[in-house]
């Protein structure tokens, strides 16, 4: 494992993978916000993605909030930015080469933006007025500026981007995520890519930041047969590159920790007993008002039945590109 500040030089790319997509999962998902669609009924969990798996992992409650009771949150500015550099980041490879530079990028984020505005009209709630929205979109042209100090697009050729991936495992257990991109080298070592717009972990809090990228190295190992070279964080708000080597050992060890924690969810389920774990994520939980934690009551529990039987879950379920607290 490695943290490195310095620019990369990243190894040229150009083999294809198949993307494994599912429009019709795609139709079905709430909104990354968690969000119940109007008039659907509350689902069980039936699959784990990075993202619920790491909510259980932080408070069994806050995932019950998300995944049972699919109570909307408020977005945030921070979330937001992320989506739209990573909207961008996606989209520069659509351009020749040679037109990917900052300045370019910089003129994509108006209109990634107005895009996602027009998609979710709440999020101008984030913004008082146009200076505010200014200076946000300001601080996603620093984000940009970080990332072409990490590495020069002009030299990549990415395999996929926004690749979404699904696999069961043996124990029937469902497994789906979102990659940001995956890079292929000429000698077919794969790498898989992440954007995050905060900060990078402190030495010796690698751990949980690389549990999404085992969780993704699992599932391509588990579709292609072939564990991915590298797994690599880009950290924008600091940048700051992470790798890491995945071995065998590993992601054996991340499949038994996934079985586990779906153990524990489906235990939860069966006794309805979701606990409140508190922890400084609090500060940036919506539903303390519904936390017995902070003296609330939780609402009453749909019946669900056990989640036994993995089926589709939301397709939209990826980790947030910013994760509350990367401030501090
Ligand atoms: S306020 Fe904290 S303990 Fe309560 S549900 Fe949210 S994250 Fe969990």
């Amino acid at each position: 494992m490695s943290l490195e500040t310095t620019t990369e030089t990243p190894a040229p790319v150009d083999v294809a993978v198949t993307a494994g997509a599912d429009v019709a999962l795609a139709a079905d998902g709430a909104g990354s916000s968690g969000a119940r669609p109007s008039g659907a009924e509350p689902r069980p969990a039936m699959s784990l993605s990075p993202s619920r798996a790491a909510d259980f992992l932080n408070c069994p409650l806050l995932y019950r909030f998300r995944v049972i009771d699919r109570l909307p949150e408020r977005p945030s500015s921070a979330a937001t930015r992320g989506t739209v550099v990573h909207s961008v980041l996606e989209r520069l490879f659509d351009l020749p080469a040679a037109e990917r530079t900052p300045e370019r990028a910089g003129t994509m984020l108006r209109p990634e933006w107005d895009r996602l505005l027009a998609e979710e009209p709440v999020l101008a709630e984030l913004f008082t007025d146009d200076a505010a929205r200014d200076a946000w979109l300001h601080s996603a042209q620093d984000l940009l500026g970080a990332y072409f100090a990490l590495e020069d697009p002009q030299r990549l050729e990415p395999a996929e981007r926004e690749l979404f991936v699904e696999c069961d495992l043996e124990s029937g257990l469902r497994l789906r995520g979102y990659v940001d991109r995956l890079d292929v080298a000429p000698g077919g070592e794969v790498r898989v890519v992440d954007y995050k717009t905060g900060r990078a972990p402190r030495e010796g809090y690698e751990a949980k930041a690389l549990f999404q990228m085992k969780f993704y190295a699992l599932v391509l190992w588990r579709l292609r047969g072939e564990i991915p070279r590298m797994l690599q964080l880009l950290y924008l708000g600091s940048g700051e590159v992470l790798r890491y080597e995945p071995d065998e050992s590993d992601l054996r060890a991340i499949e038994r920790k996934l079985g586990a924690i779906w153990d524990a969810i489906s235990r939860a389920t069966e006794r309805r007993d979701w606990r409140p774990s508190p922890s400084k994520l609090c500060d940036w939980c919506d539903h303390q008002a519904l936390c017995p934690a902070f003296g609330g009551t939780p609402p009453e529990l749909p019946v669900l039945p056990v989640p036994t039987v993995p089926q589709a879950l939301a397709a939209d379920e990826r980790p947030s590109p910013h994760t509350p607290g990367d401030e501090l």
